[in-house]
C-alpha cells in the first residue's frame, strides 16, 4: 500500500464513520501525524492532497519545516512542549494541541509573532488521569481555559486527549465522551467569556478513530493508518 492508498482509504473511513453516526464530513479534519518519518513522505502525503501535519518533536518539526519550506503546509504541534521551546513553535505553526500549563501558554502567546493570525490552542486533558501521562486533569480544566482566554494572541479552541490504550470499542467511546462532555461544561461555565464556543475535539488515532469520531471528535490524528508502523 501507498501513503497515496492509505489516504484515500482514511479519507473513505472518516467519510462511512461520519455516515453511521450521523455527523458531517465537513466536521472532522484529518491530522496526518508525521513523526519519524521523511520530508519525503511529507511531500509524497502533500502532492496527494493532504495539507495538515502533525509533529511532536520540536527538533523534528524545525527539520522538516525548513525542508518543504516551499510547500503550503499547515504544520499542528502535537507533543510535549518544554518551555524554552515555545518560541519557534510559535513562529511555524498553526496550532498546538498540547497545552496543559499556563506557563507554556503564556509563553505562546507573547511569542506569536504579530503578523501572523493569533495561534489557534487546544488543551490536553489527562482524561484517564493517569499518573505518568501529560495534560491537566478534568478537574483544573475550566480553570485553565478561563485563564487562557486571557491571552492575547492564542485563540482557544477545544480539547485535546491521548486516552490510556484500550481495544475495547465501548471502553474507547465512553472515554472519548467524557472529553466531550468536559468541552461542554467549558462552554456552559466560560459562556459570558466566550467569544464563540469551543469547536474542537482533538481526539481519535490509528486504533480508536471510530470511536473518537461517533463522540464528536473534530480533529483526528493519523499516523500508522497513513505512513505505516514507525
Ligand atoms: C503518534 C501520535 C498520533 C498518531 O498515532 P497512530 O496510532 O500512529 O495513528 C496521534 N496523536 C499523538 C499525540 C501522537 O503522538
Amino acid at each position: 500500500m501507498t501513503i497515496r492508498d492509505n489516504l484515500q482509504i482514511t479519507g473513505a473511513n472518516i467519510q462511512a464513520f461520519a455516515k453511521k453516526y450521523h455527523r458531517s464530513t465537513a466536521d472532522i479534519q484529518l491530522l496526518a501525524v508525521s513523526k519519524k518519518h521523511s520530508a519525503q513522505s511529507i511531500q509524497t502525503a502533500f502532492e496527494a492532497g493532504q495539507t495538515s501535519f502533525g509533529e511532536n518533536y520540536v527538533q523534528e518539526l524545525l527539520e522538516k519545516e525548513e525542508q518543504l519550506k516551499a510547500l503550503e503546509i499547515d504544520w499542528h504541534f502535537i507533543g510535549p512542549l518544554q518551555s524554552n521551546k515555545t518560541k519557534k513553535i510559535a513562529q511555524v505553526v498553526s496550532w498546538v494541541h498540547t497545552v496543559d500549563r499556563l506557563k507554556i501558554a503564556k509563553r505562546l502567546s507573547e511569542q506569536r509573532p504579530d503578523n501572523l493570525p493569533p495561534l489557534s490552542i487546544c488543551i490536553q486533558v489527562n482524561i484517564s488521569a493517569e499518573e505518568s501521562k501529560s495534560g491537566v486533569l478534568p478537574k483544573d480544566t475550566v480553570q485553565l481555559a478561563k485563564q487562557i482566554l486571557e491571552l492575547p494572541r492564542l485563540k482557544l479552541r477545544g480539547l485535546m486527549a491521548i486516552p490510556a490504550p484500550e481495544t475495547d470499542f465501548e471502553k474507547q467511546r465512553a472515554t472519548f465522551k467524557k472529553v466531550a462532555v468536559l468541552k461542554e461544561k467549558i462552554n456552559e461555565e466560560l459562556a459570558s467569556i466566550l467569544e464563540n464556543p469551543l469547536d474542537t475535539l482533538s481526539m481519535g488515532m490509528s486504533g480508536d478513530m471510530e470511536a473518537a469520531i461517533a463522540e464528536g471528535a473534530t480533529i483526528v490524528r493519523i499516523g500508522t493508518a497513513i505512513f505505516g508502523t514507525r
